[in-house]
């Protein structure tokens, strides 16, 4: 197998799961996703053992004999160097979906902005986004790498394949590291695309109708949803109009303060 490249599916041996993680970790930081020794990444190999990245380490320079195995009770069977504390976040998926493979975590500045921010990436702006992950929520904040984030996590767990952490970053999820790794991609160019829109003027939202007709076509592009079901759809432009969602820049808002307290006035 050639450096460069990451195949999708996991009937690997665990050098080539060893490989395709040091080939993620660079693409992620090549990419800006992470920098200094931020992010982390991990498999699951056979008999429920945990391939993954050390702590203090940059994730583009790894080598494959950097990486740890652990347990699912995040005990280390074998590596010389010590695990990330956000490995915790990663065991969670993999206790709790037997679907999941793969874990990609990473601060993708743009993704992490919506998360800094406090929003979620819900707008159904975008088919592919749509078919593909749904919603992207917001988890609430909790200290990274605590039982608290897990907590905070454990609710999203089963329905989504991609969250937002508040004041922290994203997580991804697949059956493989190839598509965990794509959806972390997905996620960035998604925020990149709702801020370059929201900057151009507001994103006009499809409908509904549209999110339905999508969400029904998922089997034909070979998409799985996650086993849980029950996931939020995204903000469509009907529940915007219906004013159950409104978005308002600053400048709107105020706008629309100082016209109702200008009509106020000139009825006095
Ligand atoms: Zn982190």
């Amino acid at each position: 197998m050639s450096p460069d490249s990451l195949l999708p599916g996991c009937a690997k041996d665990e050098m080539q799961h060893r490989r395709d993680i040091c080939v993620a970790g660079r693409w992620m930081y090549e990419q800006g996703y992470n920098v200094a020794c931020e992010g982390n990444l991990s498999v699951r190999l056979e008999d429920d053992r945990i391939l993954t990245t050390p702590t203090c380490m940059n994730k583009g320079m790894l080598a494959p004999e950097d990486l740890v195995v652990t347990d699912l009770d995040g005990r280390q069977l074998a590596g010389d160097r010590r695990f990330s504390s956000e490995l915790a976040m990663h065991l969670l998926f993999y206790r709790m979906r037997p679907d999941v493979n793969a874990i990609c975590h990473a601060h993708p500045p743009t993704a992490t902005g919506f998360a800094v921010a406090g929003r979620a990436l819900d707008l159904a702006c975008l088919p592919e986004v749509i078919v593909g992950l749904g919603r992207i929520p917001l988890v609430r904040y909790a200290t990274p790498g605590t039982p608290e984030l897990s907590a905070a996590l454990e609710p999203f767990v089963p329905h989504y394949d991609a969250l937002l952490l508040a004041n922290h970053g994203a997580v991804t999820c697949g059956p493989d590291l190839l598509t965990a790794f794509f959806r972390m991609e997905t996620i960035e160019h998604f925020a990149k695309i709702t801020l370059a829109a929201e900057m151009a003027g507001n994103p006009i939202l499809l409908s509904s109708r549209e999110v339905a007709k999508l969400m029904a076509a998922r089997s034909r592009y070979f998409v799985t949803p996650p086993p849980g079901g029950g996931a939020e759809l995204p903000v469509t432009s009907d529940v915007s109009e219906s004013g159950e969602h409104v978005r308002l820049t600053r400048t709107e808002l105020e706008a629309l303060i100082d016209e109702a307290v200008r009509k106020d006035r000139s009825r006095r």
